[in-house]
């Protein structure tokens, strides 16, 4: 049995109203809290949502968060955007008021199974694929968390037969009291975020939650291949492993090209390595952990074979846009970190013409020059971080200046050569030039297909 939380009588403050406070609010409403939300944007920008949640009794506090918020109040929930060091989230926890975040208060009431997914990179594409392997198996499945849908608006339709499988990134994670996933997933632990956590440890430490109160029932999917995983390895549940290197003694393994999971002694055949449809070696270590979990929350093994063959990978994911005059264009605006760029140039073995740059995120881009002094043609540089990308670069990379992406796209069309790969991987967050990295996706997608047009026309 799940704790719950008895909202009858309790003050409950909201931080965020975009679309998962206001989720929050309107359930703990439901359930006869007295409720407050709070959000630094004005009333102008949150109209729709301001005037639904007043109509159900919510006190809204727009505009700026007011110390005085936090008096008087039992229980503190953030959105997954609101930085836990927040004056306001600080002053509470201070005041010994728990903070919680909308996934801890999700897990108390959901009903069913909780697959919870987290890692640095690969965690969106490891949910979507889970989702679909345990969709195609018959299971009741539900998915949410940071891919979308806010967990708490899953509660109603999950049931005792249900499996959620959620995506959880270190903010959300951070602020847990009692969540426990019954399978939970560490796909990998490389820096990132550093803008806003201290150091990796205590980036590490966030993740490392995920497996704080799980129980011997429960099991642990976890990278083998990753020693900054291995060496965090959790105790009192039952780990599972996935490696794409070596044999592990629980878990999934590749062996003579098959994938196979392992567990109590038996091995069973999943899906030929060469039928994976997604490109890159990291997505194999995706599809690895993503078979372990959904074997673990019951799926069938053909069920996963034909699973994994029709799955058509994520949007802004190493997505294909377009091939012009023998260029492919792929856009992977999802690369939003060093490494996750890293893995994406490594999944083209040709000639690479790479558009880098956008938001710092505080981590060096020297990991990169490796990869890049043997397949790039050229780096193509956008946004802020520009010039330390350049800086870090030094003669070791050929690379141009573009400031736009606009621009990008022209220089990436006239440098190319018929063979070559054009790649949007920015290791970097998009912030300065776009409403996110779905929006720079999505544009990026535009100019391609423009100069696509133009190229038939011309
Ligand atoms: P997340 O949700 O963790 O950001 P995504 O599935 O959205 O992960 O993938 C983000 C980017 O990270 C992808 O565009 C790809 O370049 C890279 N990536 C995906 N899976 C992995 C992995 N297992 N290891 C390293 N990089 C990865």
């Amino acid at each position: 049995m799940r704790p719950g939380y008895d909202f009858q009588g309790k003050r409950v403050l909201v931080i965020g109203v975009a679309r998962t406070g206001r989720v929050v609010s309107l359930f703990a409403r439901g359930y006869g809290a007295t409720v407050t939300a709070t959000d630094t944007k004005p009333e102008s920008e949150l109209r729709a949502a301001a005037e639904e949640l007043r109509a159900v009794g919510v006190q809204l506090e727009l505009g700026g968060h007011p110390p005085e918020l936090i008096r008087g109040k039992d229980l503190v929930v953030l959105s997954p955007g609101v930085p836990s060091n927040l004056p306001l989230v600080v002053a509470a926890r201070q005041a010994s008021i728990p903070v919680w975040s909308e996934v801890e208060l999700a897990w108390r009431f959901l009903r069913g199974k909780l697959l919870a997914i987290t890692g640095s990179n690969g965690k969106t594409t490891t949910t979507a694929l889970t989702g679909h392997l345990l969709k195609v198996a018959g299971v009741e499945t539900f998915v949410g968390g940071n891919i979308g849908t806010p967990l708490l608006s899953l509660v109603e339709s999950s049931t005792d037969s249900s499996v959620t499988v959620a995506e959880l990134s270190s903010f959300q994670l951070e602020n847990t009291e009692a969540l426990r996933p019954d399978v939970g997933v560490l796909l990998n632990l490389t820096p990132d975020h550093l803008d806003r956590y201290a150091s990796f440890e205590e980036y590490a430490a966030a993740k490392m939650r995920l497996f704080s109160h799980q129980l011997d029932r429960d099991s642990a999917v976890l990278n083998a291949d990753d020693p900054a995983v291995t060496k965090r390895m959790p105790s009192g549940q039952q780990i599972y492993w996935f490696s794409r290197q070596k044999r592990v003694a629980a878990g999934a393994f590749l062996r003579d090209g098959q994938v196979i999971f392992r567990r109590e002694g038996e091995e069973v055949s999943l899906v030929r390595q060469q039928d994976i449809p997604l490109r890159g070696e990291h997505n194999v270590e995706n599809v690895l952990a993503a078979c372990a979990a959904a074997c673990l929350a019951g799926a069938d093994p053909a069920a996963i074979r034909s699973g994994v063959e029709t799955f058509r990978g994520v949007e802004h994911r190493l997505e294909f846009v377009a091939e012009i005059n023998g260029v492919a264009f792929f856009n992977d605006s999802k690369a939003t970190n060093v490494n996750a760029a890293l893995k994406a140039m490594e999944a083209f073995p040709g000639a690479l013409i790479v558009i880098l740059g956008g938001k710092d995120k505080g981590s060096p881009y020297t990991p990169l020059v490796r990869a890049l002094e043997q397949r790039a043609r050229t780096a193509i540089l956008i946004g802020e971080a520009a010039e330390k990308i350049a800086r870090d670069f030094g003669d070791s990379v050929p690379y141009v200046h573009a400031e736009t992406l606009e621009r990008a796209v022209e220089l990436a069309m006239s440098a190319a050569e018929p063979g070559d790969t054009v790649l949007l991987a920015p290791a970097c967050s998009s912030f300065d030039q776009f409403e996110d990295y779905e929006h720079r996706g999505r544009v990026f997608k535009q100019l391609v297909r423009s100069a696509q047009q133009r190229s038939f026309s011309g």
